[in-house]
């Protein structure tokens, strides 16, 4: 052996973490425990890493060592031990691992803890500088290390936290890593093992490995997902997701299942009390972890559950997966599509049993994360039949607030109707008062009220539900059912006047209208924009927001009420060659656009209404 390796050599940190140390060093915690919650999760990974090794059959070192935690209490010499059997690192990983910061993640979360309120440094976990925390405890921190590698060396790692670390080889060390934290005066009280047995039942109940605490065990190893359900507490069940999800709240829903056909399976699924995706936290990782026979395959793996379901949390274990499968082999794995349709439908299925039983608990559920019950449909044809039934919408014959289903609406649609209709806006208030939903009331049929931009997509999408049709109430032919037949009313235009008149009013428009016709449709309103083809109002409004060239919406169907006191009196100004007449049909037109919720470039209007005022204050 080169004697020269046994030499210590110092070497600086990288400036982020010199940065992170100081913070870590400088600050006063209400909650520095929580240190050691990071370690033994360290611990844990390097275990779990150990572990899937040596299913895999790799050559290991020390092969034989039993797969446990153990920590170590030392009152004399104020120090605290912990210590893996895991992989361990070698000279590299040392350097790279515990000397420098990769994430990119983790430099904003430093910034953000010199900039703002220190106390978020409990969320050090989460953002990959864990290891760090050790130095709230200890003013000194030295690492003991050999990797698995059949050939490594082993390695001691130290430092007192203040810009420099040193590393120097080690003879006779076991495989894993052992770190020793010298503790601060004011930090005696994790020299007692009293004080690690509560931090551990607090935090660090569920690890997959013995912890020893001076010898004794002080954790129950089994895993909750393999357990019976009736021997399985509300609490621990609880306590299980906040270690799984690393969150502090407890879940809104929760599915533990087994099966044991087509595969065996053992999961337990959580759905979080919230959605960050809606608070503008990016896409969310996929959220379960996946196993095979107790054993860690993949943390947050990636095609076990469709992508569309990443908000949910949990294990899945099954006994058939290949043990060796990669990230790569993953997606296209018979085994993982076949266990991918199983869990989605179990738990697809486990929602539609919470709607009927939980109805509340289920509306929060749908108005926090419907979206990806739409995003599913939108992209998945394997479980439209599932999920269909998860939509929820308010509709003219709900209460504000309150949700129906499909299978609701078609429970009690009048009879002749062939379709269901929805209508889209911004809300519930804006939706009632647009003249869309005049004929619908009239002939007393349900509307459904769609507020998501994207609902008009997933509904054209679909095309349709157990044989009905859905139809936007925006749309130009609809085919209502028959109510006895259309008779124009007695004090509307004269037939031969309202032709005449259309004709009139598609040649002032132009390339605005497709066509001009009298309405069917309308009560109380002038005119209607309708949309000729699959287009709805909504999607119309996506599209400008796209494409801002868009001034105006693309050409629509104007419908006129031939009853309505102002179409009766532009036709007369038509007759009179009123030259006003134009612009009254012009803002017609407008004022249909904007009833509809349209935008359009608003610069010729202002002139136009100056002139219909001066005219009206004449
Ligand atoms: P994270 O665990 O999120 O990656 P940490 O700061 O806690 O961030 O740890 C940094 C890295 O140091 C780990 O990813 C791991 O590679 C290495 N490491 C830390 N503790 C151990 C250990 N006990 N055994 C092996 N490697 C470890
Ligand atoms: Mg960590």
């Amino acid at each position: 052996m080169n004697s020269n390796n046994l030499q210590e050599e110092t070497r600086e940190f990288q400036a982020e973490v010199k940065q992170m140390l100081d913070i870590v060093i400088n600050s006063l915690y209400t909650n520095r425990e929580i240190f050691l919650r990071e370690l033994i999760s360290n611990a844990s990974d390097a275990l779990e890493k150990l572990r899937y090794l040596k299913i895999t059959n790799k050559e290991i070192l020390d092969r034989d060592l039993p797969l446990e935690i153990s920590i170590n209490t030392d009152d004399i010499a104020h120090t605290l031990t912990i210590q893996d059997t895991g992989i361990g690192m070698t000279r590299e990983e040392l350097v790279e691992n515990l000397g420098t910061i990769a994430h990119s993640g983790s430099k904003a979360f430093i910034k953000q803890l010199t900039e703002n309120d220190r106390k978020d440094v409990e969320l050090i976990g989460q953002f990959g500088v864990g290891f760090y925390s050790a130095f709230m405890v200890a003013d000194k921190v030295t690492v003991y290390t050999r990797s698995c590698l059949p050939e490594a060396q082993g390695y001691i790692w130290s430092s007192e936290g203040t810009g420099s670390y040193t590393i120097k080889e080690a003879l006779d060390l076991k495989r894993g890593t052992k770190i020793v934290l010298h503790l601060k005066n004011d930090a005696q009280e994790f020299a007692k093992p009293e004080t690690i047995k509560r931090i551990i039942k607090q935090y660090s109940g569920f690890v997959q490995f013995p912890i020893l605490v001076n010898g004794e065990k002080a954790n129950t190893v089994q895993p909750l997902w393999t357990k019976n359900k009736n021997e399985v507490s509300d609490e621990e069940y609880n306590e299980f997701y906040k270690y799984i999800a690393n969150v502090y709240d407890e879940p809104l829903f929760r599915l533990h299942f087994s099966a044991d056909a087509p595969l065996s399976i053992n999961a337990l699924l959580f759905v979080p009390k919230e959605n960050l995706e809606r608070f503008g936290f990016g896409q969310l990782d996929p959220g379960v972890n996946l196993y095979c026979r107790k054993v860690l395959i993949q943390q947050q793996a990636e095609g076990i559950l469709p992508k569309w379901l990443r908000f949910v949390k949990g294990v899945v274990d099954s006994e058939e997966l290949p043990l060796n499968i990669s990230r790569e082999t993953m997606q296209d794995n018979m085994l993982v599509s076949k266990l991918r349709r199983v869990l989605t439908s179990r738990f697809l299925k486990f929602l539609n049993e919470q709607s009927r039983t939980e109805t509340e608990k289920y509306n929060d559920f749908w108005k926090k994360f419907g979206i990806f019950i739409k995003e599913g449909l939108a992209t998945d044809f394997e479980h439209k039949e599932e999920l269909l039934k998860l939509l929820r919408f308010e509709s003219s014959k709900t209460e504000p607030g309150k949700l129906i289903s499909l299978k609701e609406y078609l429970d009690r649609k009048t009879t002749g109707q062939k379709a269901i209709y929805f209508l889209n806006g911004p809300n519930r208030e804006v939706i009632e008062a647009s003249p869309y939903l005049e004929i619908f009331r009239k002939k007393d049929l349900e509307v459904l009220y769609t507020f998501d931009a994207v609902d008009d997509y997933v509904l054209n999408q679909l095309g349709e539900y157990e044989g009905n049709k859905f139809v936007s109430a925006d749309q130009e032919n609809l085919e209502l059912p028959d109510d006895g037949g259309h008779t124009p009313a007695a004090d509307g235009l004269a037939e031969a006047d309202v032709n005449a008149l259309a004709d009139w009013l598609k040649q002032q428009l132009g390339e605005k209208v497709t066509d001009v016709k009298a309405s069917k449709r309308l009560t109380d309103s002038p005119a209607i924009v309708l949309n000729p083809g699959y287009m709805t109002n909504s999607m119309q409004r996506m599209m400008q927001l796209i494409n801002k060239e868009l001034d105006y919406p693309v050409p629509k169907v104007l419908e006129i009420n031939t009853t309505h006191p102002i179409i009766k009196r532009l036709d007369i100004l038509r007759k009179n060659n009123d030259p006003f007449a134009k612009v009254a049909a012009e803002q017609i037109y407008d004022n249909a656009l904007i009833a509809a919720g349209l935008n359009f470039d608003p610069k010729g209007m202002v002139n136009r209404l100056n002139q219909i005022l001066e005219r009206a204050l004449q």
